[in-house]
């Protein structure tokens, strides 16, 4: 992060660049950095923001405020992917992605705007992506046939003969249908709906599927024409790039086709309800017991309005942020749903902020008990006070998460994009977003004047505020049967007056399409990295390392922002075979439980006082040259302000030592684990089949089948299901003693000054003397395993076992990965097979190579496809789908780290033996790849004889694939 350089200087206010004029510089302390914001003579804005950090970024931002349901904004954002004037590709976005060393590259339609961000730490790549964003956004082709692809159009069954079924297709046509039947994006859009009938929030900006048939190709234009000017665009820049190259770029490319223009997309205020409303919305489910949700809506004050918007969220994390929350659990505990409902709490989304609690899982008519069970809550929180603490806590999580400089989930430099555009764009202060201590100030001394400010907000903003909506999302059995009438009439009543002429122009249009999408595919106008730009050296981060009893202790010492993160690895002695199926579900649950003195509701409440969040979680390892010599550990995390890094270690130790696990609290949390590994199947259904591949040839694999895959889920339900609590809860106990028997590695990560904290209470916990156990497992039979659910698509998986990290073949096999996933499968499953996915994955630290589909018509095709890989490679591959290749190995070998986790890497890495050493060597070789090579590591470790099989489908799969000589042991899930 640091670097020897000085930063550029910030220009001052008033200083002209180019035909830029710098409007006003803002220091921004919390975050060490500098804000400029500029204004065009065309009126584009843009806000620029200095800062030491190696991610530089980009974003361009249009209000898009859309006067209907057809979709029109969401399209658009499809179309401006497909193709610009200098890049007529058909999708720049994808090619560039392995032409780049990009950390993050995206678009996203929001209900009033839409978006596109990049980043990378590469300057090459950086003005590379630029020319292609500003190209896309501002001259894009917005082909016929792409309208006609993504858009909507017209199609016969079978597309060259008009006797057929006529059919409405299209990307998004498609895709809206799908939101459309999705619980949570129903209620989501109907919520803007009830709460603002009167503005644009009321459309479906994404389209519903009854409306965007009526958009045309010349909307579309009309639309982008208008809101794609630089007169209504949000730029922001990132980074320490200096400031005049970039903008001497925008100008040249962009800003000299333009002339300034008026566009009114002002948002009006809504008005005012006289009285509460009751709204009722549907979506096709049959599950009448438990798929209902409601939730009680209100309408609040300008988002804006920093102070207001800082309050609310304050406010809102108090009474929902947490199990013992005092809005939370009386929800809960009422026994009335499971959960809160999928639109609860405060956002700042809409112009006018809303705020809303209630309930999911609940059976249907149930509006009026939730309605009454929120009011009434209200009303006693409101008359008992809230206790004082729970606001300082919630402060205490803001304060944290504005210090926070971490890349871990996203990258830090977009998070900052995204604070800012808030209050920018509804014409607020935009430093306001960047800036939280000064309104932090004022609300402390607001609440020090008025000790009952919060119970005052909700008396007059939800109590006494008619501009409410209880709404009701109900499931409603026949409806999927109803949407597909509806679309049946639909195209009958816009079909009516086809004439012959008519259908042979779709007939004719839909060969056109297929010709488009045949053409061959040259990126070669689209600019590139070369493989020379690829880092080949592996940042050496300097750490502390001390003795500690049996254990060791890291100090890495870092700019977090004023947070310390404690990391405690506790390598495991040998765990007893009953025991080591229970370790995922310790991890889960004994963060979640009580600890010490404290129930589940006390230690949930102290973790919000005093920590920024803590977790356990197991970890699988396998050393560097050997796949069979495992590593298994149990890792506790947590973080905290500085000043509180010793209550921190005293949260840890308590979780560590004394968890209380009781047969109530387990039940509830086994229950919330398996309904979220249910849903995984059907989502994740490729990773599932995976897993269950991988435990047929690796020891590795065979274990996480165990931990993660379809057995545990089995492990899990039987539990659920058949009792045996109380010998789960006699496991969990024996797995607190084991633990304590282990070996600790810790790592306090902090500024100088707070990277010395205190860790002994940490390590006096461990004072056995057994030595960490590798263990012994024996990959199952070579069987193909076939899985069967409630799924109309398949997720097929074939797997080998090939090498340890540093034999000389794991590169290439990283790199065969990438380029059969990106020039092959891709093609083959997703293009011509229908698939939604097709993958190669190779994960080096495991040594398991796997080609996978996901969501997949096909079992028996996509079984040829992944055997023919091999005479794939001996077509006329270049050198630039290898170059490609190479590049996206890379990327993956390097991610983007931050104070966080730069440490953490290397310190666990050089521990486990992925040295920077280690890494470099990896690297070299991986860079050094040939076609030869790719070829050469296919015959050694992909052989036939070598592949195990397994599928998640919904039916068996036998009959089709008899004559591939597969035969599948199916099971039920
Ligand atoms: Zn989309």
């Amino acid at each position: 992060m640091t670097t020897a350089e000085p930063l550029p200087a910030a220009p001052q206010a008033g200083t002209r660049l180019g035909r830029y004029t710098v409007e006003r510089t803002a220091d921004l302390p919390e975050m060490q950095g500098t804000l400029v914001l500029l204004r065009h003579e065309n009126g584009a804005r843009h806000a620029h923001v200095i800062r030491d950090d190696e991610n530089s970024a980009f974003g361009v931002t249009f209000p898009t405020v859309p006067r209907d349901s057809t979709g029109v904004a969401h399209i658009l954002e499809h179309l401006v992917l497909m193709g610009s004037q200098k890049y007529p590709v058909r999708d720049p976005f994808f090619a560039m992605i392995p032409r780049s060393l990009n950390t993050f590259m995206n678009a996203m339609t929001a209900a009033d705007w839409t978006t596109y961000p990049f980043s990378t730490r590469n300057e090459k790549d950086y003005f590379n992506l630029l020319g292609v964003y500003l190209d896309a956004t501002f001259f894009p082709l917005m082909r016929y046939e792409s309208f006609r692809q993504d858009g909507h159009r017209f199609e016969f069954a079978t597309p060259d003969d008009p006797t057929t079924e006529l059919k409405l297709q299209g990307v998004v046509y498609n895709e809206m249908k799908g939101a459309m039947a999705t619980p949570g994006s129903v209620l989501h859009r109907a919520f803007g709906k009830a709460l603002y009938p009167d503005l644009t929030y009321a459309n479906n900006s994404g389209g519903a599927p009854g409306d965007i048939p009526s958009l045309t190709h010349q909307d579309l234009k009309n639309f982008h024409a208008a809101h794609y000017h630089p007169s209504n665009a949000y730029f922001f820049t990132y980074g320490k790039l200096p400031l005049e190259r970039i903008l001497a770029v925008i100008e040249e490319h962009v800003m000299g086709h333009f002339t300034a223009s008026e566009l009114d997309v002002s948002i009006p205020d809504q008005p005012p309800f006289p009285a509460p409303r009751r709204e009722t919305v549907t979506y096709p489910s049959s599950d009448v017991e438990r798929g209902a949700q409601v939730a009680v809506g209100w309408k609040l004050g300008l988002s804006s309005d920093a102070d207001a918007n800082l309050r609310w969220s304050v406010l809102s994390d108090v009474l929902l942020g947490n199990p013992a929350a005092p809005l939370t659990r009386p929800l809960i505990d009422s026994g009335l749903g499971s959960a809160l409902t999928d639109v609860s709490g405060y956002r700042d989304s809409y112009r006018e902020g809303a705020f809303a609690a209630g309930l999911k899982g609940l059976p249907a008519g149930k509006a009026d008990e939730v309605e009454a069970l929120v009011l009434d809550t209200l009303r006693a929180i409101v008359h008992d006070g809230i206790d004082p603490e729970l606001v300082a806590s919630s402060l205490h999580q803001f304060e944290l998460s504005q210090k926070e400089v971490s890349n871990a989930r996203f990258p830090f430099a977009l998070g900052v994009m995204f604070r800012l555009l808030g209050p920018w764009m509804s014409g607020g202060d935009p430093v306001s977003g960047l800036r939280l201590d000064a309104q932090m100030e004022r609300l402390r001394a607001d609440l020090s004047g008025n000790a009952r400010l919060f119970e005052d907000l909700i008396q007059r903003e939800l109590l006494d505020n008619p501009h409410r909506v209880t709404l009701e999302l109900a499931p409603d059995p026949d409806l999927a049967a109803r949407a597909e009438a509806d679309e049946q009439a639909l195209v009958k009543r816009l079909s009516a007056e086809f004439t012959d002429e008519d259908r042979a122009r779709i007939v004719q249009e839909s060969l056109r399409l297929k010709e488009v999408q045949a053409e061959p595919y040259d990126p070669s106008t689209l600019p590139t990295l070369a493989l020379e730009d690829v880092p080949t050296s592996v940042p050496r981060v300097a750490y502390g390392k001390e003795d500690a009893g049996r254990g060791v202790v890291g100090r890495a010492a870092q700019p977090t922002g004023g947070l310390t993160y404690v990391d405690v690895q506790v390598k495991l002695p040998e765990v007893p075979a009953d025991l080591l199926d229970t370790l995922p579900l310790y991890a889960f649950a004994v963060t979640r439980g009580g600890a010490a003195n404290l129930d589940y509701l006390a230690l949930a409440r102290r973790i919000e006082a005093v920590t920024g969040g803590v977790s356990a979680s197991v970890g699988l390892g396998t050393t560097p040259d050997d796949l069979n010599t495992l590593r298994l550990n149990v890792t506790f995390a947590g973080k905290a302000l500085a000043r509180n890094g010793d209550a921190l270690v005293g949260v840890l130790r308590d979780i560590i030592a004394q968890p209380r696990f009781t047969a109530e609290r387990l039940e509830q949390l086994l229950k919330q684990r398996l309904a979220g590994m249910k849903a995984g199947v059907v989502s994740q259904g490729h990773m599932y089949a995976r897993r269950l591949a991988a435990a047929q040839v690796s020891p590795a694999g065979a274990l996480g089948e165990r931990f993660d895959g379809l057995t545990a889920l089995n492990t899990l339900k039987g539990i659920v299901e058949g009792g045996g609590l109380d010998a789960l809860l006699e496991r969990l106990n024996r797995l607190r003693d084991l633990i304590l028997q282990g070996t600790p590695a810790l790592l306090v990560t902090a500024t100088p000054d707070d990277v010395t904290l205190d860790v002994t209470p940490l390590t006096a916990l461990f004072t056995g003397t057994a030595e960490p156990h590798h263990p012994v497992i024996t990959p199952g039979a070579r069987t193909p395993q076939a899985r069967t659910t409630d799924s109309p698509v398949a997720f097929n998986a074939v797997a080998w076992q090939a090498v340890p990290y540093t034999h000389p073949d794991s590169p290439a096999l990283m790199v065969l990965a990438t380029l059969l996933r990106s020039e092959y499968l891709l093609k083959e499953l997703r293009e011509k097979g229908g698939a939604y996915g097709g993958f190669a994955t190779y994960d080096p630290r495991e040594g398991v190579f796997a080609m996978l589909s996901y969501r997949d018509p096909h079992v028996r095709r996509t079984y040829e496809i992944f055997r023919d890989a091999r005479a794939f490679l001996n077509t006329d591959l270049g050198q630039r789908e290898l170059t490609e290749a190479i590049l996206s190995a890379s990327t993956a070998l390097d991610p983007l780290t931050s104070p966080d986790t730069i440490g953490r890497m290397r310190f666990y890495g050089d521990l486990a033996g992925y040295t920077p050493d280690v890494l470099e060597t990896y690297k070299a070789r991986l860079l050094a790849t040939t076609h030869d090579d790719l070829r050469r590591v296919m015959d050694e470790w992909l052989t036939p004889e070598r592949a195990a099989y397994a599928l998640v489908a919904g039916r068996d799969p036998n009959e089709d694939t008899r004559e591939l000589g597969l035969t599948f042991d199916v099971q039920g899930i």
